[in-house]
């Protein structure tokens, strides 16, 4: 057997005892991601007993990955990404903002909370929440 055909044999293997169980998913690499950030932290001289933490979410995840309750891990799932969209929503708020930094200006209206974009360079403009109506003036 050469090295290729025993590649594809650990592979097959592997899918094998893979059947049945749950795999990876969102909370596993923001698992991962969050045990990559402690070890690195921890091969800072004074910081090394971050090593142990570090390994809590590498063992929770790799335990979520072989878990064969796949219905436990999809409601997990679920309640994961909804309780992450405020935050995913922020992220993208910041990275248009550092996009139109040039030509819009972002405001918050105060009534609705929602954000509005309006081009930078008008002077004092009087601005209509497209949501609610509420209307406000503002230097851009
Ligand atoms: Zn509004």
């Amino acid at each position: 057997m050469n090295f290729k055909q025993k590649l594809s044999a650990a592979v097959l293997k592997l899918n094998r005892f893979m059947q049945g169980r749950y795999g990876i998913d969102e909370i596993s690499y923001c698992l991962l991601a969050i045990s990559f950030i402690l070890m690195i932290i921890s091969r800072f001289d004074k910081l090394w007993f971050f090593y142990f933490p570090a390994l809590v979410p590498l063992v929770l995840s790799i335990i979520r990955a072989l878990s064969k309750n796949i219905t436990a891990r999809i409601s997990e799932r679920e309640k994961f990404l909804k309780a992450a969209e405020p935050i995913k929503a922020f992220i993208k708020l910041q990275r248009n903002k550092i996009r139109d930094r040039k030509t819009h200006k972002y405001f918050k209206c105060k009534k609705c909370n929602s954000v509005l974009r309006v081009p930078i360079g008008k002077g004092k403009i009087a601005i209509t929440c497209p949501k609610c109506g509420n209307k406000f003036n503002k230097k851009t």
